[in-house]
Formats: C-alpha cells, sequence, structure tokens
C-alpha cells in the first residue's frame, strides 16, 4: 500500500511534463507514422505468429533459415554448457577469449582482409567507427538512402557530411571534387540497400574514390552469406574488391542467423578502432553463445550451398509471380519493395494482407524519402512455393 502510494505520488508530481510527448505521438498517429510493437513468436520461421494470429512471414532477414539451424543450434548449446551465459567484461578489460580471436581470423579470411574485429551489432558498429575514424575538419560522403547507422555515424562523427543521389558516382564525384585534396575523406554506403534491394557498381565506385584519395566504408549487412560464388561473403566479392577496400562490415543477424557484426581492414585501422571506436571500449563482449554461432555460421554459408541454392530458386519464383501478375516492382534480389506512395496506403495494404495471412511490412518515411512507401518483401530459402503464389494473389487482390 505504501509503495503503491509513493509510486503514485511520483507520477503525478511530473505528468504534465509528459504532455508534450503525448501530443508528439498523437501527431505521429495522425500522420500514419506511429510505430509500435507487435508480438511475433517463431518470427525467424516461414509460418509465424503475429499478434497473435498465424501468418506467413515476409518481413524477416533470415535468408537462409539459419536461426532455426540445429548445427548453429547445437554449437551454440555446446558454448552455453562449456562458457557460460555472458561475457562478463568488455573486449579490452577481460571480454576478449580465444573463441572471440578465432571469429575475427574466420571473418578476415573470409572477407580477404588483413584483419577484423567483431562488434556487438551493426548499429553500434557504424556509429562507432565514424566517430573513430573521423575528426572535425575530415570529409565524409554517403549514399541519400544509406541505413540510419551509417547516416547517424557520419552525424557524430563531428566531419563534415555531405550526401550524394542514390547510386549517383557523378553526383559523388562533384562532391569530392570539391573538398581540399589532401583533407582525410571516407566515402560510406551500404553493398545492398536494405530498403530498396538494389545496389550499383561497386568496382566503379573504389576506383572512384581511389583517384580521389578517399577510403571506402561498405555496409554488406543485407548481402554477407549471400552473395559471391566461392564464399558468399558479399558483394565485395562479387566485384573483386574484398581486398582492396580500407573497411567491409556486416552482421552475423541477418543472412548468418544469429546476433553481432564485424568490420576486416587493414590491422593499422583494426588497432585504431580498437584505441578509438568507443561502441567497442565501452560496452561487453558478445557472449559465447553468441560468437561460436556467428564462426560455424560463417563456415556453413562456405561448406554448405543448399541453403543458397533454395533461396536463389525462390527469388527467381517469386519476381516472376510478381510480373505474371502485374505488380510493379524493381528488383534483382531478395529484397523486393512494392512502392506505394503514402505512408497511410502501404499501411493499409499492409493490414489487408495481414487478414489474408501475410505478414508484409510496411516502411514509412522518414525510413524511406517522403512519397515513396512501400511494402518491403523478404524472400528466404524457408518459403514454400504455395505461400510465395498465395502473397502474390493477395497482393494482386489488393493492389490499388
Ligand atoms: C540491419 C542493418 C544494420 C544494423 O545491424 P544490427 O546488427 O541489426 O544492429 C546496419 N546496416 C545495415 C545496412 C543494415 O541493414
Amino acid at each position: 500500500m505504501g509503495v503503491f502510494v509513493i509510486l503514485h505520488c511520483m507520477a503525478s508530481s511530473f505528468e504534465f511534463l509528459l504532455d508534450p510527448y503525448q501530443q508528439q505521438l498523437d501527431a505521429l498517429n495522425q500522420a500514419s507514422r506511429l510505430r509500435r510493437c507487435r508480438i511475433t513468436e517463431n518470427g525467424t520461421e516461414a509460418v509465424a505468429s503475429f499478434d497473435g494470429h498465424p501468418i506467413v512471414n515476409f518481413s524477416s532477414n533470415n535468408y537462409l533459415g539459419l536461426a532455426q539451424d540445429t548445427r548453429l543450434k547445437d554449437v551454440a548449446k555446446t558454448a552455453v554448457e562449456e562458457y557460460g551465459t555472458g561475457a562478463g567484461a568488455s573486449r579490452l578489460i577481460s571480454g576478449t577469449s580465444s573463441m572471440i580471436t578465432e571469429l575475427e581470423e574466420t571473418v578476415a579470411r573470409f572477407k580477404r582482409a588483413e584483419s577484423a574485429l567483431v562488434f556487438n551489432s551493426g548499429y553500434q558498429a557504424n556509429v562507432a567507427i565514424l566517430q573513430a575514424v573521423l575528426n572535425t575538419g575530415d570529409y565524409v560522403f554517403s549514399d541519400r538512402l544509406n541505413h540510419a547507422s551509417l547516416i547517424d555515424g557520419c552525424l557524430l562523427s563531428g566531419a563534415k557530411w555531405s550526401r550524394y543521389r542514390h547510386l549517383d558516382l557523378e553526383h559523388l564525384e562533384k562532391k569530392l571534387q570539391q573538398a581540399p585534396r589532401d583533407a582525410k575523406k571516407w566515402v560510406v554506403t551500404d553493398s545492398l540497400f536494405s530498403m530498396d534491394g538494389d545496389y550499383g557498381n561497386l568496382k566503379a565506385l573504389l576506383e572512384l574514390t581511389e583517384r580521389y584519395g578517399a577510403l571506402l566504408l561498405i555496409d554488406e549487412a543485407h548481402a554477407t552469406g549471400l552473395y559471391g560464388e566461392v564464399r558468399s561473403s558479399g558483394l565485395c566479392e562479387v566485384f573483386g574488391i574484398s581486398d582492396r577496400v580500407a573497411l567491409q562490415m556486416g552482421t552475423f543477424s541477418k543472412a548468418l542467423g544469429g546476433f553481432g557484426a564485424y568490420v576486416a581492414g587493414p590491422d593499422v585501422l583494426m588497432k585504431t578502432l580498437v584505441n578509438k571506436a568507443r561502441g567497442f571500449v565501452y560496452s561487453t563482449a558478445l557472449p559465447p553463445a553468441v560468437i561460436a554461432a556467428a564462426r560455424h555460421a560463417i563456415e556453413l554459408v562456405q561448406s554448405d550451398p543448399s541453403m543458397k541454392i533454395r533461396l536463389w530458386k525462390n527469388v527467381r519464383k517469386l519476381h516472376h509471380a510478381l510480373q505474371t501478375a502485374g505488380i510493379p516492382f524493381e528488383s534483382r534480389t531478395q529484397i523486393v519493395p512494392v512502392v506505394v506512395g503514402e505512408a497511410k496506403q502501404a499501411v493499409d495494404l499492409s493490414e489487408r494482407l495481414l487478414e489474408e495471412g501475410y505478414y508484409v511490412q510496411a516502411i514509412r518515411p522518414p525510413t524511406v524519402p517522403e512519397g515513396t512507401a512501400r511494402l518491403r518483401i523478404a524472400v528466404s530459402a524457408l518459403h514454400t512455393e504455395d505461400q510465395m503464389n498465395g502473397l502474390v494473389t493477395a497482393l494482386k487482390k489488393h493492389f490499388a
């Protein structure tokens, strides 16, 4: 009783100060932009439960189905049994186990880089990396549609930051020309763009940065494990530039089915990050189970092509079905955006599909530019032909 009274008094003493927050939420709601978390059980499987209803899930980044792979579950379980549930300290204190350094060696080989470093998440990695390699007075150029973590890193770095039009190398070149010749310059980009499912010519981009003495950071979050004939290490492998890019980063959280992130590049940059990247220095290391699963996942995508074969078969089938149904989309990848227009239309279409048993996330501003709200279909190796055809039929019925 006493406790209840105290809590009640505390709440009422600042309640009126919360009004601006409520008004902000009301405005978001008015603009069909209010977000909330909805309960998804088994969200990594093709059939999941969403807000209590069974749905076919086209909104997971578990592209290869590895998040449920028995082989990965087994190595994670073994790691828990041997080493427990947590790392106990940050990397520079007592959080660096040999399992982590082995993972870093595995990543370096995978990405054809001199050295690699593990970060706790992709978001954290991008913010920390950019803050560490850039200072006030430096220049950073980023693709207009880059992931929010790259944008935040550019902002927080204090460098002079400029955005070029999506995949527009001529626009980037103009900007590079304007920066002083001897200034430190970085160009940062997604490889496979997370909301558009497209990618540019990374070799041409690299050569442009080389001509202007700029360093390049490429984010392979949605490409790691999927692209590349030999190692499936990402689009840098496809364009044959892995050993020429200053920093390649990516995550273990999407196709690799786990959690955490990596960055790979020259040893001097890795040592710079160990000393300067605050997100690396001031955060507890990833737990043993996560590290073990990440390492094994990198080995699996190189040794067992079966999931990748299934995924690409599904991607081709879905593209074909959408084409046949006359639904406009632009994609040659596993991320298939169907642009609808206004936020409200995208949300409404997503709701109609949910009623039919398909979950396709509506993506709204500010995640994507104004007027380009869309449904973002994510295909995986786990989807069946019936599930994909069912989605296309439902889309056709409700697509205005
Ligand atoms: C998902 C994503 C991230 C963030 O990775 P997390 O591990 O989920 O924090 C960073 N960059 C891109 C391009 C992404 O798609």
